[in-house]
């Protein structure tokens, strides 16, 4: 049962260190069509069963629920591929018009971006964010497992032409693959108008195979690119915006820098996420969920959905614990959580 927006009262995600969610993550389904080494093994994953995953209508009613009650105002879809989900184009429209104050994003591998980038637009996308670790085609292919390349490119293009932007592109370095590549992709985004960041790599791959000791610090990063450019950090405050940002040879060009595991920012944490089988997840490494599509099959109201999706933020830790000594990786891969 819905009820008008005049009786709706308004509440906020807070929690118990008074941070307030306000950019939520939706995942449209666990699917993808690459397989990162860093994410999947190249058979890919038992996938989540269709009658597991929310329909478009119970993803629209859940962002609803969240952008008109919980002071939501931003939305990013993410996957798995959220470009993979086919009724993507109409849950962006239907997500427009119930929210229209809110920004609407994508985090995708571009793939199928230039057939559906203007369609996106058109129904009310505001901008992309595109992962690409490399534009060599041969260490594409070595990381995505697919010699997929040229169309991730005429994705970015198709992206730009429609006016997707700022078009951010996120990276991650692996050592001993692309991490001598750093200042390439650098320019060759420079050149094209695109805000590079890079990510470090976060122990959330499915085959658990992350470390520590293996993985391409921010610091790491950032003396690769000094040798090629003059980096100076960014005036403008960061608050909750997880990258670092740096002016690239005095600007106006940026590169940002993703320090999830060696300087984490989740102090300033202002992101929950939607599962795409309707559970919420208060951080990308939380242990435990909350279940919202049982109750909203079960016929519960906006304002039942609503209270639960704040108990379920009260409770959020304070960080992700990847230094603390008891560390344990989610069981769901990060391919079912998203970006
Ligand atoms: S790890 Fe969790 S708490 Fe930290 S920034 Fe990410 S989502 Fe927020």
């Amino acid at each position: 049962m819905t009820t008008s927006p005049t009786d709706q009262t308004q509440q906020t995600l807070v929690d118990r260190f008074g941070r307030v969610a306000t950019d939520l993550r939706v995942s449209l389904t666990d699917r993808c069509n690459l397989r990162c080494t860093y994410c999947m093994p190249p058979e890919g994953l038992d996938w989540m069963p269709g009658d597991e995953a929310l329909t478009d209508d119970e993803v629209v009613r859940l962002i609803g629920v969240a952008t008109g009650r919980l002071g939501v105002d931003e939305v990013r879809f993410t996957g798995g591929e959220p470009l993979v989900r086919r009724g993507l184009v109409s849950i962006i429209g239907r997500t427009r018009e119930i929210a229209p104050h809110a920004e609407l994003s994508i985090t995708t591998n571009a793939l199928g971006l230039a057939k559906t980038a203007g369609a996106l637009a058109e129904a009310g996308l505001d901008r992309v964010n595109v992962s690409l670790d490399s534009i060599r085609p041969d260490t594409f292919a070595q990381i995505t497992r697919r010699d997929r390349l040229p169309d991730v490119i005429s994705g970015l293009e198709a992206a730009a032409e429609a006016g997707l932007g700022p078009i951010k592109i996120n990276a991650v370095l692996l050592r001993g693959v692309n991490d001598d590549q750093a200042a390439e992709l650098l320019g060759w985004s420079v050149e094209r108008g695109y805000e590079l960041r890079f990510i470090e790599q976060m122990p959330l791959d499915a085959q658990h195979g992350w470390s520590r000791e293996t993985m391409v610090t921010a610091d790491d990063t950032l003396a690769a690119l000094s040798a090629s450019f003059d980096l100076t950090p960014a005036e403008e405050p960061r608050g909750s915006a997880p990258a670092e940002l740096f002016h690239v040879d005095g600007g106006p060009a940026k590169v940002g820098i993703i320090a999830s595991v060696t300087r984490p920012f989740c102090g300033d944490c202002d992101r929950v996420r939607l599962t795409a089988d309707g559970q919420v997840r208060d951080c990308l490494f939380a242990r435990s969920e909350s279940d919202l599509r049982t109750p909203l099959r079960a016929g519960a109201s906006d304002d039942d959905l609503a209270a639960r999706w704040v108990t379920a933020m009260a409770g959020k830790a304070a960080g992700h614990g990847i230094d603390d000594l008891g560390f344990l990786q989610p069981d769901r891969p990060m391919s079912a959580i998203g970006g």
